[in-house]
């Protein structure tokens, strides 16, 4: 267990939160945990000492300890330390789901000295009483956060330990390299014969090349965890319109609401082979008064400047307009591809359609007809998945792991040159312990205070 998390973790407090969405719904939990939540409970319910046993449901009325009014009639799940969730003991009550309920009951039990907590208090408990590593703690983020299934099924791996079973090998491996190295540190008379260097080497770069193979991983990965952001661009009638219906009837994604980001009627979150693409029509921002039409002119322009890419949308059936142009100067500097649209049309020729100074990928399609589209959908992920989409074995899906693995590579690295130069082991020491430190900041072992903190506050509250 890291010491670090002791400061962090002030063990002595109960936190309580509301762990289900605010709002109204079937039922709402309310979660506590710490040393005093069956006490507290004890005084929910009006009996001098409730002693449930673990792991059962108890069928109880809920009080104001006040005015011994009763609130509710609740399900109360008591998880015994240290076989919780948290370690600590937890008490869940399982309430009708009226936020004004849950808010008062929240209240009542922070008025008896239980502590609000904060994103991801509890999984930070967790961590703390080595329920789980810090990557599976990353894990339960997100799965909660998953937008695709793809994605979650990369959370649910990583929760289940995978990523920590794969650097283990890797760790032990570097141990195994580090032992004699120190040992021939201290006892000169153990220096490493030259068989012994080649060899060592030799481990180096296979471990290097295992850390690579891992780290690879996360071109796929990230895109599984973050998406993409696609925008529609092209004149009015084009087909903008017509094509996103098509892609967002086809491959409308699980989630609809969309943390982090400013949704309006115009963005529809897909799922293309499992990446999350949150894809934006700049269509029907047109609208009839000068301000209007400013302020959806700015909008476009935003939608087009936050895009990864942006879908140039073309009639194919005519040929090119000025405002075709206007649009493809305003796309020239941002990466983009080209539908041509309406290729069911007599008129539509792929061949007329000629830009020397757009070289841009070009795709037929027909919203009408939905001839093209899976090509379409192809062209939209190639230039962010380049060697190929990977959506199974196990993926790097975290910029702090990956970027991890890269400093860990970079470090063995270093000291594998430093070998070949028939360096001091002593400096050739200090690459592996600092590759071994990497791989540890991974699952937690080795990382600091500052940025478990930075970590647990992208957690949700009640988690
Ligand atoms: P937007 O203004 O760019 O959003 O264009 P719309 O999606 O509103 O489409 C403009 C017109 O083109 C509508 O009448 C559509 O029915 C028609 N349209 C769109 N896509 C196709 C297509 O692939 N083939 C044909 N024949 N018509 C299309």
């Amino acid at each position: 267990m890291c010491t670090l998390l002791f400061l962090v973790v002030s063990k002595t407090d109960t936190i309580v939160a509301l762990s289900t969405p605010t709002g109204r719904s079937g039922i709402g939990v309310i979660r506590l945990s710490g040393a005093r939540s069956l006490e507290i409970t004890s005084l929910l319910i009006g009996e001098e000492r409730f002693a449930p046993q673990a792991n059962r449901v108890t069928l109880k009325n809920i009080r104001d300890p006040k005015t011994d009014e009763i609130l509710d009639r609740a399900l109360i799940t008591f998880f015994k330390s240290p076989h919780s969730f948290t370690g600590e003991d937890v008490v869940e009550l399982s309430c009708h789901g009226s936020p004004v309920l849950l808010r008062q009951l929240v209240d009542i039990i922070l008025s008896l000295d239980a502590r609000a907590a904060g994103p991801g208090d509890f999984t930070l408990r967790a961590l703390s009483n080595g329920r789980l590593n810090l990557s599976q703690a990353e894990a339960v983020r997100d799965l909660i956060n998953a937008q695709t299934n793809a994605a979650l099924r990369q959370a649910a791996r990583q929760l289940g330990g995978e990523l920590s079973a794969r650097l283990q090998p890797i760790k032990d491996a570097l141990l195994d390299i580090i032992v004699p190295l120190e040992s021939s540190l201290e006892f000169v008379e153990d220096d490493l014969p030259e068989i012994a260097h080649e060899a060592v080497k030799g481990k180096l770069t296979a471990l290097r090349a295992e850390i690579e193979k891992l780290a690879a991983t996360f071109q796929s990965g990230r895109l599984l965890r973050d998406g993409l952001r696609i925008t529609l661009a092209g004149r009015p009638n084009v087909g903008k319109s017509s094509v996103f219906n098509e892609l967002v009837l086809a491959d409308r994604a699980i989630v609809t609401d969309i943390p982090g980001t400013t949704r309006d009627s115009l963005s529809e979150l897909i799922n293309l082979q499992g990446i999350p693409v949150l894809l934006t029509d700049t269509a029907g921002v047109r609208a009839s008064t000068d301000r209007i039409e400013t302020l959806g002119v700015e909008r476009t322009r935003r939608a087009m400047a936050d895009a990864d890419l942006i879908v140039l949308v073309l009639d194919g059936s005519q040929p090119l307009t000025s405002a075709d142009k206007e649009v493809m100067a305003e796309v020239a500097e941002s990466p983009h591809i080209i539908a041509l649209n309406k290729s069911d049309l007599g008129s539509f020729h792929l061949k007329d359609f000629e830009s020397p100074c757009d070289t841009s990928p070009v795709i037929a399609i027909s919203a009408k007809t939905g001839a093209g589209l899976d090509d379409l959908r192809a062209a939209i992920l190639k230039p962010f998945a380049a060697s190929g989409m990977q959506t199974t074995g196990l993926l790097i899906t975290d910029a702090r792991h990956f970027d991890l693995l890269r400093r860990a590579q970079q470090a063995i690295l270093s000291s594998n040159d430093l070998l070949k130069q028939h360096a001091t082991e002593e400096l050739v020491l200090v690459g592996l312990y600092n590759a071994l430190r990497f791989l540890g900041e991974i699952t937690g072992e080795t990382t600091s205070e500052d940025v478990l903190s930075q970590i647990f506050a992208t957690f949700c509250i009640g988690k």
